[in-house]
Formats: C-alpha cells, structure tokens, sequence
C-alpha cells in the first residue's frame, strides 16, 4: 500500500500513523519504597498493582509503606532536615536546578510513563504537564536564594519535615508543586502519590538519586489512603500540605486541629465559565472544551458548569456539539488523542452514576461523539446535558469526569449570583469583548483564579488555590512560599 493509501484505508476513513512517543519506557517489575536516598522493600511488605486505565494491562507492582515504613521516612527527612536547612541557599538552588534539568532531559520518558499509568493524552503530558513540572523546579530554585525578598523585613525559616499527599489527575505536576517550594525554603519532604498513579514519582525520585541529592531530603512512598493518614497523624510531621477531595480533606483538618501543624488544602471544584452575548463565540468554545474536557475532566478547576447569556443559547450548545463530535477519543499514547482513558473504574463507575442521575432528574443528555471506544479500559464519552436546574445532583456535585451542565442566564447580576452559588471556589472563566464587564465580574465571583477569555493556564509564578471548600493556601508564586516558612 502507497502512504496515500495507508492514510485512507480503514472503516472510520482518516487513519493517523503511531505517534513517537510509542518508545517503550523501563517500567521496573517492581518498584521499591524511597526512603533516605534508596530504594527499599516495604517492611509492610505488601505491594499492590498499577495499571494501564487505557488496556487494562498491568504495568508494575508498588510498594504499600504501612506505619513502619511511614515511620522510617520521616525518620530520614527529620535526619536530613537540619544539613539541608544549613546549606548555603545558593547551592540548595543549584540542587533544584539540577532536578529541573534533569527533568527537561527525560521529560519524554515520564510525559509516555504518565499518559500509561494514568489515562491522559500524551500531548497533555509531554506538551502541558512535563513543562509545567520542569518549570516549577525552575522558578523555585530561583526563589532559593531570594527569600528575604519574598519576605521584606522577616526572617523566614524552615518549618521542618513536610508530609504531601497528592492526587491522580496530574501526579508528576502536583509533586512539583509541592516538592520544589518546600526544598527551596529549606524543609525535607515525605511526599505519597496517589495509588494509581505513583510510578512518575518513584522515576523522579531516580532522579534525585542520580543528582546526588543528600538522602533523606526527599523521601517518596507509595501507598493508598491509610499510608497518607499515617503520614498526617505522625508527630515529627510539621506540615501537612494535601490535594485531594474536598471529603479527605475535611478529615485531614479535624486529624490536625490542635496539634500546631500547618496545614494547606487544595480540594474539589465546580467551576462555572461565564459567556456573555457579546463574546467571540468560537473562541469561548474551544476554552469551554479545554476547561471540560481536557485530561477527561480530571481537573479541579474543570469548567464543569457553563452559563451562556439567553440570546447566544442555541449557537453555543450547536457550536458545542460540532466540536464534541470532532474529538478524537481512543489511545492516550496517539499523539492526535483529545480524549484519553477514566483513571481506574471506580472513577469511571462515580462519573457514569452522574450521568443516570442527571438524565433520571430530567436534564437532557448530549453525547453526539460516535467514534467506537476501545474494547479494553475505561472510557466516558464527552457529553453535556442542557435543561439542568441548580438544584441538580449534576449542577451541584462535583463530577470529576468530562461532564459538563450547561444553563442560562439573562443578566449580569444573575450569571454572578448563580456561578456563586456553590459551596467551591476554585476558579472561574468570563468571556466577554467588553473589558470593564470583565473586571466587574471577576472581581465578584469567589473564584481563587478568574480565567478572562481563556482557561486553564498554569504558571510557577502564579498562585493558585481555593475560596471555601475548595480549600486554603497557595502553591505557586510568593504566596505559595508562605505555607513553608516560619519566622
Ligand atoms: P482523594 O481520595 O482525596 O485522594 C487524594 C490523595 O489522598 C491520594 O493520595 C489518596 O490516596 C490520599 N488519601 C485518601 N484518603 C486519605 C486519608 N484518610 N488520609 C490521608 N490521605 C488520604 O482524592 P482523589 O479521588 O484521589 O482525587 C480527586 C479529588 O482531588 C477531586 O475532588 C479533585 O477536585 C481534587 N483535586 C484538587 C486539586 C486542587 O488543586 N484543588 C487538584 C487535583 C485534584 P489513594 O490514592 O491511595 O486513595
Ligand atoms: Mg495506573
């Protein structure tokens, strides 16, 4: 067959060839827990599957750290903390510019590994996540050596062994997060990703090795949610920094209250994205489709409710469904995948209860993108439901997956009180030509970040964090230092 002919065969017509990033990765059979520099068998001595959400297929098996091995971690950041506090803060800085680099250099390996354990397209990991990871280092390691200027007139000091727990939706962009802040304000780290998706963070911590990070600075254990508790409740643990639901969260701050730990939460969302008539319709939706429907909806500050101003209605939901029809769904590692695999099938059974809930309180349900899925692995069909009340299941909860409620509003005064009508407060998104309407609403949502005529754009130097049960504290930017410094 001619290449002419290859790309034209096949039953759907248009068949694109293997994206690159098909190279195999090393994937150990077994991975160890990173305590003080090496890898270690859990004294637990249990290990559980990760898996392929896109195959099904299982990839390694993870060390579960129980209390020993909990115990064994913080042991060795308590151990490191006091040589890493007194390092000149020029060279703790060349330490996290080391890890930046050596990021960028096997940035290819940990975006396929990340699109493998976890089911997102490899063009978000390897064009979004990776670069965003390796940036974080980057601007911390600027701030190492600067941090009297983040806090004129202070003397700002370590706070001591950090314990952070991340979730599965951006497992290699949340240890940056938390790792690179706390490093550079002098702090040693116990960090556990989330159980799906760990094997990003034990190939971060071969990193570590490989730039001879002291031992113990940073330490990475795998494990489900007992192995975090067990991190949270430890005593010589002086910083509880988590991202997780708003539902664990809850718990984490009772487990801490009176113990003079410091606590940050990042947690849920149900973001709304405003359209008012007056905006450029076609931009607006490619945002809104980035804002639902990129990592399958796994995002915190998804734009999972959408309010379009009444006279533009019928364009956006036809516009909407035009391009939700176009998304390629199928192999996260093709390089021309919008939309890749549900992270495990307990996510993938929450979404689709949604789902059935929405249709069974009488919402109409839109899922026009027919492409076959894959026969293995778990997959949710992009779809939005129009005639959604606010007191819909669908309207109020958050969702987690690549499902989006879309309703109306007449006026401004409206769209501000509905989009604030939540008990969340991540983000928002307004979109409008006019600019002073901008800054009239934006100023009114109780939104942690307001997207202005785009969404979902992440910066090192830019806070992020919650209003209300989206949780408090910042990472990212100067404020983001605050939760690692004492004075
Ligand atoms: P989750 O169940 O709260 O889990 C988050 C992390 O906490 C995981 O590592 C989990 O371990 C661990 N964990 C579970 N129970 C724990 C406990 N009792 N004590 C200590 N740690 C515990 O959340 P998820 O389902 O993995 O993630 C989705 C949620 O995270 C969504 O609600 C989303 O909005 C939120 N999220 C928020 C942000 C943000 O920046 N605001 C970012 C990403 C995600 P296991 O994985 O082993 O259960
Ligand atoms: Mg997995």
């Amino acid at each position: 067959m001619t290449g002419v002919d290859s790309h034209t065969a096949g039953t759907t017509g248009w068949e694109y060839s293997p994206a690159p990033e098909r190279t195999r990765v090393a994937i150990k059979d077994e991975y160890g827990l990173f305590i003080n520099g090496s890898f270690c068998a859990p004294k637990s001595r249990r290990r559980f599957d990760t898996i392929n959400p896109a195959t099904e297929e299982t990839l390694s098996r993870v060390a579960e750290a129980g209390p020993a091995d909990v115990n064994a971690a913080v042991e060795a950041a308590k151990a490191a903390g006091p040589g890493w506090a007194r390092l000149k803060p020029s060279e703790r800085a060349k330490f996290l510019f080391r890890i930046a680099r050596r990021i960028q250099e096997r940035s290819r390996e940990l975006a396929v590994l990340e699109t493998m354990d976890g089911g997102k397209p490899i063009k978000e990991s390897r064009d979004i996540d990776l670069p965003l990871v390796a940036q974080h280092f980057f601007y911390h390691a600027g701030w190492a050596d600067k941090l009297a200027y983040a806090f004129p007139g202070r003397t700002p000091r370590p706070v001591g062994v950090c314990g952070q727990i991340i979730p599965w939706n951006f497992p290699l962009l949340m240890a940056a997060w938390k790792l690179a802040p706390a490093l550079a304000c002098g702090n040693t780290c116990v960090l556990k990703p989330a159980e799906t998706t760990s094997l990003t963070a034990l190939h971060l911590a071969e990193i570590f090795q490989e730039i001879e990070l002291p031992p113990g600075v940073v330490n990475i254990i795998t494990g489900a949610g007992e192995t975090g508790a067990a991190i949270v409740e430890h005593p010589d643990v002086k910083k509880v920094a988590f991202t997780g639901s708003t539902e664990v969260g809850k718990h984490l701050a009772r487990s801490v209250a009176g113990t003079g730990k410091k606590l940050t939460l990042e947690l849920g969302g149900k973001s709304p994205n405003i359209i008012f008539a007056d905006a450029a319709i076609d931009q607006a939706i490619e945002g809104i489709v980035a804002s639902i429907w990129f990592n399958q909806g796994h995002v915190c500050c998804a734009g999972s409710r959408l309010f379009v101003q009444e006279s533009i209605a019928d364009e956006v939901i036809d516009k909407l469904a035009h391009r939700m029809r176009s998304l390629r769904i199928g192999d996260p590692l093709d390089k021309n995948t919008d939309v890749g695999a549900i992270n495990s099938s307990t996510q993938l059974k929450t979404i689709e209860r949604y789902i059935d809930a929405g249709g069974d309180e009488g919402a109409v349900l839109h899922e026009v993108n027919e492409q076959p899925l894959p026969d293995k692995g778990y997959w949710c069909r992009p779809c939005f439901f129009t005639g959604v009340q606010p007191s819909h299941v669908i309207a109020r909860e958050e969702i987690f997956g690549p499902v989006l409620s879309v309703m109306t509003f007449r006026t401004p005064e409206e769209a501000l009180a509905r989009a604030n009508n939540t008990p969340y407060g991540l983000a928002a998104g307004v979109w409008t030509n006019t600019g002073s309407k901008i800054f009239e609403i934006a100023r009114k949502l109780d939104a942690g970040v307001v997207w202005c005529n785009t969404y979902n754009k992440f910066d090192a130097s830019s806070p992020f964090g919650g209003f209300k049960e989206s949780g408090f504290g910042r990472e990212g930017g100067r404020h983001g230092l605050r939760a690692y410094v004492k004075f």
